[in-house]
């Protein structure tokens, strides 16, 4: 089969390679549908824990094609998609449905091979059936729909409170999506640019901030004067996460959901403890792709417009220069196979 390998950091090509054969507990998908998301860029540049050689991809969708237990041959021939999450289902984390804390945890496209092929295999215990009017390149993104919800679910968000987004990537589109959906307030999303702030305007953003052009302080104290419920970061970078906990309301919540690269920032630990900040991470996440589905299913959240470039796998690097260079009105690129 075809599939686009990592050898090391830094060395990526499309290779043949075999087919794999499903052990016990897995299932073989014929991928469908696989988007490329800025986590793999990481994976590409060596910049976060992953296993060389690797196949990227974790934002999928497919068939099952062939599984490796007969007990689950009632999965062959189904439109899925599927968890990343390959745990051992036994120690206490597994058992308390903490699943991503489990201490053999791998993630499929990090650790294991992923969806950047024709072939993939997955946990059959993480497999949900696509619905059929969902198309597989919409099915795709209830991955980092997911981590929107997990995201909120770890707020412990509220009807009616009022919300920012920092970051218009595809994770800050998802929040802003989920927050529409769960009746928040007032929702401002902003980018350094407004290059993908139209979308955010167009999915229904109470307001944008390209923080390039506008003073953000200002906006925000007009937008939202009693100050910021919740506050989202889906960037990783300091200097927003800085202006996130500078402006949420004394007794708010500010997420971290973007991946910091391992760097460090330093802090007025009295800006926290003064307002009494709930300041949470929000890295991980699971069992959300079930709600995910439901909700696209249902027409709540609606991510039709995200999927702006389809590709063969023959065209990985087109695809990646666009994930890094993020040009105006570009928000997923994702492989199809026919
Ligand atoms: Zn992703
Ligand atoms: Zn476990």
């Amino acid at each position: 089969m075809r599939a686009i390998v990592i050898k090391k950091p830094g060395e990526i090509q499309l290779e043949q390679v075999a087919v794999p054969e499903p052990p016990k507990g897995f299932a073989r998908i014929r991928v469908k549908a696989a988007a490329i998301c800025a986590t793999d860029l990481e994976v590409i540049d060596g910049r976060i824990p992953a296993r060389y050689p690797v196949i990227p991809g974790h934002e999928w969708s497919g068939t099952v094609d062939a599984v490796g237990d007969s007990a689950d041959a009632h999965w062959v021939g189904k439109d899925v998609v599927g968890s990343n999450d390959v745990v051992c289902l036994k120690c206490e984390a597994c058992r308390s449905g903490n699943w991503r804390y489990c201490k053999s945890f791998e993630e499929i496209g990090f650790k294991r091979d992923g969806a950047y092929a024709e072939y993939m295999l997955a946990p059959v215990y993480g497999l949900y059936q696509k619905p059929e009017k969902l198309p597989f390149e919409q099915a795709a993104l209830c991955e980092p729909l997911g981590v929107a919800l997990g995201t909120f679910q770890k707020a412990q968000a509220r009807f009616g409170d009022t919300l920012m987004i920092m970051g218009a990537g595809s994770i800050g589109l998802c929040m802003l999506a989920v927050g529409k959906a769960m009746g928040m307030r007032r929702i401002v999303v902003c980018a350094s640019s407004d290059r993908r702030l139209a979308l955010a305007k167009k999915m229904g953003a109470y307001a944008v901030i390209a923080t390039e052009k506008q003073n953000l302080k200002e906006e925000m104290r007009r937008l939202h004067p009693d100050g910021t419920d919740l506050i989202i970061d889906a960037t990783g970078a300091e200097s927003c996460i800085q202006s996130c906990l500078a402006l949420a309301k004394k007794g708010g919540t500010v997420m971290l959901a973007g991946y910091g690269r391992g760097k460090e920032m330093s802090i007025r630990m009295d800006d926290i403890h003064i307002p009494n900040l709930h300041v949470i991470g929000a890295g991980n996440n699971w069992n959300t792709l079930k709600l995910a589905l439901n909700l696209m299913e249902d027409g709540m959240v609606d991510l039709s417009d995200f999927v702006t470039e389809r590709l063969s796998l023959e065209e990985y690097e087109r695809g990646i220069g666009l994930v890094r260079s993020r040009p105006a009105g570009f928000v997923k690129a994702v492989f199809i196979n026919g």
